[in-house]
């Protein structure tokens, strides 16, 4: 995996506080995430591994409950992130060169993501007929696989604040480079640290743990429950989607312009695998009815979700990387920027400047509303994602007006909307 300095590649990566506005409050704002997020994961798992899914006061007898780290669970959790590396290492894979990230460099990426999902699912499906692991277990186990993870999560950005050598020593800019990251894709050798944990480590580890919850169910009923297929089944084809089109992740965000600190080592190694198969982790205990008539219409809003979050993200990275793709059959339009680059208005991006947000979000919604409607704690996907993309789009314009000025004013007129077209 090569790189190519397209312009002088800034410094900001280690100062951003410098150039930027503090993103999440500064350090003060980061000190809190660091606590509230893990102790928020570890209130969902007992919500739903103790209290059926019921929101329980936060009180000495919960804090009784919580899970406790296990040599047992850093076992698997070291065993399946070294799985995950051998077959990113191992597999045969396409070199593909990603845009100019923020620091001004073009990387080059090796994809094989697909074949790592697939000799992964095929192990879960041997390791589970072989009975090496089965839902049961993996249910008991998860509490401390969780706590395990969240402090692995810890330790592990303590690595990567080192990766981009920062070079303050004030305590505010610490705290917030270790929570922000300070090298934007720190590398060991050929292997693109925040590439694997985001792709194989927290994408694959979330299906899996989601199919060991189906099997979780089908060992305590003896069958797999309709909400459990759909979950399942939406979530599948979520993450089969994700691999198949690995390259469209080089032109997101978190890549090319987030650094690798503890917010996205958290998120890859807790947050996403943990809380993602939050629905499936509740099915195995609650057991929702759903008619035929509602199981369609989950489907439908899934799948049309689907279509929305994956055209629109193609179309805009067809037009950065094969400009002459037409978009719904015409010519796409755009805007010449100033930086020589072209803004995309057409197709979905002259509907809403992130109408690729708003077919995640249905995506999100289906998948909760599959868990009935007795409990939050099965919405909270949805719940903290939708605030999260209208705070991420916020970000996102703000990062944009910076960058194309003028450019992106003129876009922004000519695309009023942020996420939803004609309404927000
Ligand atoms: P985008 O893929 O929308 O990327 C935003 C970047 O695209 C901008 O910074 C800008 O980058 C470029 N851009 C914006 N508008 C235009 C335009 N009109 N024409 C050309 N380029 C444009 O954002 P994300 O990475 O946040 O999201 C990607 C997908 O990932 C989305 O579908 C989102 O829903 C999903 N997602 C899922 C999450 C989850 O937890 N499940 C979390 C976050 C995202 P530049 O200036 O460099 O070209």
């Amino acid at each position: 995996m090569s790189e190519i300095a397209v312009t002088a590649p800034s410094t900001s990566d280690a100062q951003p506080a410098e150039q930027e506005k503090l993103a999440f409050g500064g350090p003060v704002g980061a000190l809190v995430m660091m606590t509230l997020l893990p102790a928020l994961t570890l209130y969902l798992w007992a919500s739903v591994h103790r209290h059926g899914g019921a929101l329980v006061l936060p009180n000495a007898a919960l804090l009784a409950e919580l899970p406790r780290p296990s040599l047992s669970a850093l076992g698997w959790l070291v065993g399946w992130c070294g799985f995950q590396l051998l077959l990113d290492v191992v597999l045969p894979g396409r070199d593909y060169v990603g845009l100019v990230q923020k620091d001004g460099v073009r990387r080059t990426y090796r994809l094989n993501g697909l074949a790592s999902l697939l000799v992964t699912l095929a192990a879960l499906a041997g390791s589970i007929a072989g009975g090496v692991v089965h839902g049961a277990a993996a249910v008991e186990q998860l509490g401390s696989l969780l706590i395990t993870s969240i402090l692995a999560s810890y330790l592990f950005s303590v690595l990567l604040y080192l990766f981009g050598k920062p070079a303050s020593t004030r305590a505010g800019d610490v705290i917030y480079g270790y929570f922000m990251g300070t090298a934007l894709n720190p590398r060991v050798g050929r292997v693109d640290l925040k590439m694997l944990m985001e792709s194989k480590v927290a994408m694959s580890g979330w299906l899996v743990l989601a199919i060991l919850m189906a099997h979780a169910e089908y060992e305590r009923t003896g069958a797999v429950s309709l909400p459990m297929m759909l979950v399942v089944g939406f979530q599948a084809l979520y993450t089969f989607d994700f691999f198949w089109f690995e390259e469209a992740m080089l032109s997101t965000w978190d890549i090319n312009n987030e650094n690798y600190g503890f917010m996205l080592a958290f998120a890859f190694l807790v947050w996403m695998p943990f809380s993602f198969s939050l629905q499936s982790q509740y099915l195995v205990y609650a057991d929702p009815q759903l008619s035929g008539a509602a199981a369609l219409a989950l489907i439908l809003l899934n799948l049309a979700g689907y279509y929305i979050f994956r055209s629109s993200n193609l179309q805009k990275h067809r037009f950065k990387t094969q400009p002459g793709s037409k978009i719904w059959g015409r010519e796409p339009e755009f805007i010449q920027t100033a930086r020589g680059t072209k803004l995309l208005a057409s197709g979905w991006w002259s509907l809403a400047r992130h109408s690729n947000y708003l077919g995640d979000l249905m995506m999100a919604l289906a998948w909760c509303l599959a868990c009935g409607l007795t409990h939050l704690v099965p919405f909270f996907y949805f719940l903290y994602f939708a605030p999260l993309l209208v705070d991420r789009e916020r970000r996102d314009d703000q990062h944009c007006a910076r960058k194309y000025g003028a450019d992106w004013d003129r876009y922004r007129e000519r695309v009023p909307y942020r996420i939803v077209p004609f309404i927000y």
